[in-house]
């Protein structure tokens, strides 16, 4: 739409996709709304369309995933969350906590530091999609009642992951960000119940999934008309040893050519190790994520998951110090 058109004439235009049997997404902007079109077997009517009131032009989208490429919307989107936080604004988001909520004193305890810290968003899951079926597998609904608590305590908001629909329900009521996890980048009917929440969604990329297998999932996510999405690179399954996955940073400006998605970086899942938490949120940040996620514990070695990876509040802190100075260097803030 051009950069004046009226709300009147933006629902002009929806009435036009509506009538047609196709399904219009208007999608805001800072400068322009954009209305992506759904549905068309073939290709739309341009002309028609170009001569609508409030219409600038008609783009074919030439990928297999349309709402979240920028053929559909060339600048960046921004995800608000709570009152203050904006992700892919220009200010680096930090999301910090532990893997798992394990206790009402433990997630506390960690809230509180990193929040001190200087992060932005608390996580901790509720429910967890672990390997083995006899590993701790969350408090579930009272492990949400926690977070909520230490939303209460802090004043940051809560990401926290859900693993099924039923889960699903409970996360939107309870959380401000609906992480989905890496295991279930795919469980498409998830991805479309994600899609119709009123809530901002966190994806994490799957561990073997290609960068458009990625977008096709967070498409799923807009499809539904939910637009609040945040992509997550949290390390693919290769051959290196070294480290759990490996952290395939090339995807974060791979992801900022084609899509006007903002992208997290979780250095923790990606290396599996505490010692490279750090050196890999340092060049996240240099190769121009939007925010990192960390895994933080005050007690790692006794972690009921993800001990190994955790790193402590005092290394947190220390990390954040070092963010602090690199952040301007590539034109951001934090
Ligand atoms: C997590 O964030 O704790 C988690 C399980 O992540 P992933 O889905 O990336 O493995
Ligand atoms: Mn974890």
């Amino acid at each position: 739409m051009r950069k004046d058109a009226t709300a009147a004439e933006i629902q002009g235009v929806m009435a036009a996709i509506d009538a047609r049997g196709y399904k219009g997404h208007p999608i805001p902007g800072a400068q322009r709304t954009a209305i992506g079109i759904t549905g068309n077997k073939g290709a739309v009517e341009a002309p028609a369309f170009e001569s609508l009131p409030g219409v600038l032009e008609v783009i074919p989208v030439s990928h297999a995933y349309k709402l979240v490429s920028r053929e559909v919307k060339a600048e960046d989107s921004v995800v608000s969350i709570g009152r203050d936080v904006k992700v892919g604004a220009g200010a680096l988001v930090i999301v910090a906590g532990p893997c798992a909520v394990e206790s009402l004193e433990q997630t506390l305890t960690v809230a509180r530091a990193v929040k001190k810290a200087g992060a932005h968003l608390l996580r901790g899951g509720a429910f967890k999609p672990r390997t083995s079926p006899y590993s701790f597998q969350g408090l579930g609904e009272e492990g949400l009642k926690i977070l909520a608590a230490a939303r209460e305590e802090t004043g940051l908001p809560v990401v926290t992951e859900a693993v099924d629909i039923e889960g699903l329900d409970l996360v939107e009521h309870y959380a401000d960000v609906i992480q989905i996890g890496a295991r279930n980048m795919q469980n498409f009917s998830l991805l479309r119940r994600a899609g119709r929440a009123k809530k901002p969604v966190v994806l994490k990329r799957g561990m073997s999934a290609t960068l458009e297998e990625f977008l096709m999932s967070a498409e799923y996510i807009l499809s539904e008309g939910n637009y609040d999405v945040i992509l997550c690179e949290r390390g693919v399954r290769t051959f290196s040893d070294f480290s759990r996955n490996t952290l395939d940073l090339a995807v974060v400006p791979a992801v900022k050519k084609i899509s006007h998605l903002p992208i997290f970086v979780d250095p923790s899942h990606g290396t599996g190790r505490r010692d490279k938490v750090a050196p890999l949120s340092r060049a996240a940040v240099a190769v121009g994520a939007d925010g990192l996620m960390v895994e933080v514990h005050h007690d790692p070695d006794r972690a009921l998951s993800d001990g190994p990876q955790s790193i402590t509040p005092a290394m947190f802190a220390e990390l954040v110090g070092d963010l602090r100075q690199i952040a301007p260097v590539i034109g951001r803030s934090l």
